[in-house]
């Protein structure tokens, strides 16, 4: 089964697109300043985005 539950916590985001860079998947884009998430489907939970963020923003729930 793919896909994961990624948890934005919108008051941390500062919009920088550091994970929306590094997915290997593409499954995050740039609202102007705040990461969305229109692909979840895709993820391979591989945590890159959880681990880069430099603001404890974006969560990947194992689900
Ligand atoms: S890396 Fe973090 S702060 Fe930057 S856009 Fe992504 S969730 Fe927001
Ligand atoms: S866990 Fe990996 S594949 Fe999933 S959204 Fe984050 S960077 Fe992309």
């Amino acid at each position: 089964m793919s896909g994961a539950r990624l948890e934005i916590i919108e008051r941390n985001c500062k919009g920088c697109s550091i994970c929306v860079e590094f997915c290997p998947k593409n499954v995050l884009e740039m609202d102007v300043f705040l990461v969305t998430v229109p692909r979840p489907e895709d993820c391979i939970k591989c945590m890159q985005c959880e681990l880069l963020c430099p603001d404890f923003a974006i969560k990947v729930h194992d689900e």
